[in-house]
């Protein structure tokens, strides 16, 4: 067992509010340069939608991440989408899976000087766009968040290539006016267990850092080859123009050295987000993402390793990681979201790279419309409205299932029984033995659903956020293992948050 730590992360989709928030934090620590204009490392799509950069989902043409190579007597490798090690030289040149300025967009400013320098005139001075490339005016055609909250448009969310396995009747009803519905899709990267972003890159410049799993790129080893672009499957590696170098998320490690949670947490507005230490099992990733699409979700699952198990504590600290790593891990609400309550899925684990960020699918635009407001406990009982859900459940299993609709339904039924659970409560218009049965049927006990909704609803900053220790002070003192900080750790020290506390 080799046992490996991963500062890891659950967004909450019911709670995001699409107010962008999060994105305009990191853009204005991280990307408000020149060559990084276009570059969002966290951005929000409006699903269904195209996203950002157009269609990256489309592996077909963007051919990111693993595929498995299946070999005679039944063995099977991981492969990379993008390159054979045989073509890998001949890309270096010429890659045509590159995402080009078209699929993300011309960024551009305005001539705002023009307001104040204007002649006097009859009209009202007006500020144009010009490019921030070119210097030159432009009629701006599309924008990185061109589709936002266009969720029933043709040219945006009928070309979310996640419809694809639709009928065209469930089509229909999904575009008519009445039932439309649509979720907010926040994006960073993942910080992949299996990053094909590093495996692709020809200088060895990327690499996940040893002792918290945050995948990083050395400027200085950067060579602007751009494999990595091509690799990833999520398009959140960028190349900066100016540097010409490639540049990502860097989950704000200067700031978890301090204690601090990155800015796009920090600053979220609906609080959907999570950040807490996971352990996994390096030895099994790579034969965990070879197994068929549906079972992929359990198989990520079988990886990660119970912080309370001793047999586990020790493999961990045997490994260098630390108590302080250890008791993060055993605090981390990242683990309930993920393992204790499976509330939380990857997205598009079926591109293989072993996503470490985890999304709770959202239940509103699930829901169908019940004669009694949000719940519609008739026939079929409870969880009849899941079959009648206005989103099909095959297009929210497409993005955080890999196409396995009883996950998804898993988890939809248990946050649908934690509503019950609270209106009953709080209301007590049902019934308690009807509760007690959906609590049953969706494998929840009234202890777990009240925790549940705590840490959804009610949760402090310091329940959202179990940072681990990184401080300085501990590679300095030898209790962290400088083989695997590369002597990058600690920017200061800051007490370790307790949750609840
Ligand atoms: S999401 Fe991040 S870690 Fe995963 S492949 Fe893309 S850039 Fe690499
Ligand atoms: S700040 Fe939070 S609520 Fe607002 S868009 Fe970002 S993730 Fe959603």
């Amino acid at each position: 067992m080799d046992v490996k730590a991963q500062v890891s992360m659950v967004f909450h989709l019911d709670k995001c509010i699409g107010c962008h928030t999060c994105s305009v934090a990191c853009k204005n620590i991280w990307t408000d340069r020149p060559g990084a204009e276009y570059m969002w490392w966290n951005n929000v799509e409006t699903k269904p939608g195209t996203g950002y950069p157009t269609r990256w989902e489309d592996q077909e043409h963007y051919k990111g991440g693993w595929r498995v190579d299946e070999h005679g007597g039944g063995d099977r490798d991981l492969e990379l989408r993008c390159q054979s090690k045989a073509d890998s030289f001949l890309k270096l040149f010429y890659n045509p899976n590159q995402p080009g300025l078209q699929d993300y967009y011309e960024p551009w400013t305005y001539t705002y000087q023009d307001l104040f320098d204007a002649p006097q005139g009859d009209d009202q001075p007006t500020a144009l766009p010009v490019s921030q490339i070119t210097g030159q005016p432009m009629d701006i055609k599309a924008g990185p968040n061109w589709d936002d909250d266009l969720s029933g448009s043709p040219i945006y969310a009928e070309n979310d290539i996640n419809l694809d396995e639709l009928t065209d009747e469930e089509r229909a009803q999904m575009f008519e006016i009445e039932r439309m519905s649509m979720f907010y899709l926040p994006r960073i990267c993942n910080h992949c267990a299996n990053p094909s972003c590093v495996a692709s890159c020809p200088s060895g410049a990327l690499y996940k850092r040893g002792e918290d799993g945050v995948v990083l790129i050395d400027q200085e080893k950067c060579r602007g080859w751009r494999a990595c672009v091509a690799a990833c499957p999520y398009k959140k590696i960028y190349f900066n123009w100016k540097t010409g170098k490639s540049e990502k998320c860097i989950l704000c490690y200067p700031r978890l050295e301090t204690g601090q949670a990155p800015a796009c947490f920090h600053s979220c507005v609906g609080r959907i987000r999570y950040l807490g230490v996971l352990l996994y099992d390096a030895d099994r990733v790579a034969d965990a993402m070879k197994v068929p699409d549906r079972a992929l979700v359990e198989s990520q699952r079988s990886v990660l390793l119970d912080p309370h198990d001793p047999e586990v504590i020790s493999a961990a600290l045997a490994n260098g990681i630390s108590e302080g790593f250890l008791e993060a891990a055993q605090d981390s609400p990242v683990w309930d979201y993920v393992m204790r309550w499976k509330l939380a899925l990857p997205l598009h684990i079926e591109y293989r790279t072993m996503p470490m960020l985890f999304y709770v699918p959202p239940l509103l635009p699930v829901l169908g419309k019940g004669e009694n407001g949000v719940f519609e406990n008739t026939a079929g009982g409870l969880f009849g409205t899941l079959d009648k859900s206005r989103m099909p459940i095959k297009y929210m299993a497409r993005l955080f299932s890999a196409g396995n609709v009883d996950v998804v339904n898993a988890s939809l039924r248990k946050l649908l029984a934690v509503r019950f659970h609270k209106r009953a409560q709080q209301l007590g218009d049902i019934p308690a033995d009807e509760v007690r049965r959906v609590m049953h049927e969706a494998g929840l006990d009234e202890e777990a659903a009240e925790a549940i909704y705590r840490l959804t609803a009610l949760p402090t900053q310091e329940d959202r956020y179990v940072l681990p220790p990184l401080q300085r002070e501990e590679a300095v003192a030898g209790t962290c293992n400088p083989e695997l900080c590369k002597g990058s750790c600690g920017l200061g020290f800051s007490q370790k948050p307790k949750r609840g506390a």
